[in-house]
């Protein structure tokens, strides 16, 4: 049994709603799970460019999120200065927008210079040309992406982020090996760094994030830390209305997404709700305007492995694993009274 084949587990089960509110369906348990080993990599030099420099570069994001396609789709370094690629991910699957891959270099490096600690870990982002891809039914258009959270060991001080689920006192546990209970690590939410990203994120004039999917105990806990330490007043407003809970609670990781930048929405890249009046003001001033979702095609959807395949693949596990199991289902089917589930 290897590390975090918890994810793969019972946890799952809802593991790629999340990267489609909504909808569901899960990843295979092997590769979630972490214990996949580094593809080779294929790179394209002419492609690459350096992080912050994608003047070789026009990409364009097509039809939807959960049915698209990705043009000129450039990759997310491996690594950059306070950001890595999660290496246990399929690195096929880095490719965004130009718009979106910088947006994320540089929020990585604001945590980086301001806070320093470790890097920032990106799991997937849309693979080269978009489409459907493995684990997930939207990243298809390349303004997807999934981040984990910034996290703090036991003594306090920042750790290499792994997918642990975290309960609503920033508490996590990397079980590492399932079976083992000797092995767990017990983790804290690092606020600081986390919120720093977000905020970089959400100042992002070039990317335009539309969405951030995160559970709703998180989610609070963001927002008092926000409060409490005066963060500027316009990026918690917006950190507010554009984050929620979708159906796969989201106490793993973020699942960002972005707008259609506005010179891809005439070569047919469409948004969901919600457009809020900060973004239809950019619209306004760029001179376009937001276009609905293309119906989607059967061919867009991803295979799905139901809850019960991906628990069954986990294997045994120790009872500490199952308790934390059982907690969760709490959270994960009751977000915060007062707020429904985005949609
Ligand atoms: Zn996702």
């Amino acid at each position: 049994m290897g590390r975090h084949d918890v994810f793969a587990a019972a946890l799952l089960a809802a593991a790629v709603a999340s990267c489609s509110p909504g909808q569901r369906s899960v990843p295979t348990p092997k590769t979630e799970a972490g214990d996949a080993k580094p593809v080779a990599l294929k790179t394209k030099p002419e492609r690459q460019g350096s992080a912050m420099d994608w003047s070789c570069c026009d990409s364009t994001s097509l039809r939807n999120p959960n049915d698209g396609a990705l043009r000129g789709g450039v990759p997310l370094p491996l690594r950059a200065p306070g950001l890595r690629f999660n290496p246990v991910r399929d690195p096929s699957a880095r490719y965004g927008t130009v718009e979106v891959v910088r947006a994320l270099v540089r929020a990585g490096a604001r945590v980086d210079q301001e806070l320093g600690g470790l890097p920032v870990t990106i799991n997937d982002l849309s693979r080269e040309r978009g489409g459907p891809i493995p684990h997930h039914r939207s990243h298809q258009s390349g303004r997807d992406v999934d981040v984990l959270f910034y996290q703090l060991g036991p003594d306090g001080k920042p750790i290499e982020s792994v997918g642990a689920f975290f309960d609503s006192d920033g508490v996590g546990v990397d079980f590492r090996d399932l079976a083992d209970p000797n092995d767990d690590i017990v983790l804290q939410f690092d606020l600081a760094r986390t919120w720093l990203f977000l905020r970089a994120l959400i100042e992002d004039e070039e990317a335009q994030l539309q969405q951030i999917f995160v559970a709703e105990h998180l989610r609070t806990l963001l927002l008092e830390y926000a409060r409490s330490n005066d963060e500027p007043s316009t990026t918690v407003t917006r950190f507010a209305a554009m984050s929620c809970q979708p159906s796969y609670p989201h106490d793993d990781h973020f699942h960002f997404r972005f707008f259609c930048a506005p010179d891809d929405i005439s070569e047919g890249c469409r948004d969901s709700a919600p457009l809020y009046p900060w973004h239809r003001k950019r619209l306004e001033r760029a001179g376009a305007q937001s276009r609905p979702l293309a119906s989607k095609r059967p061919s867009a959807n991803a295979r799905i492995v139901t809850h019960e395949e991906a628990r069954a693949a986990a294997g045994p596990m120790d009872p500490e694993v199952e308790r934390w199991l059982d907690r969760r289902k709490r959270w994960a089917e009751q977000p915060h009274p007062g707020r429904r589930y985005c949609r």
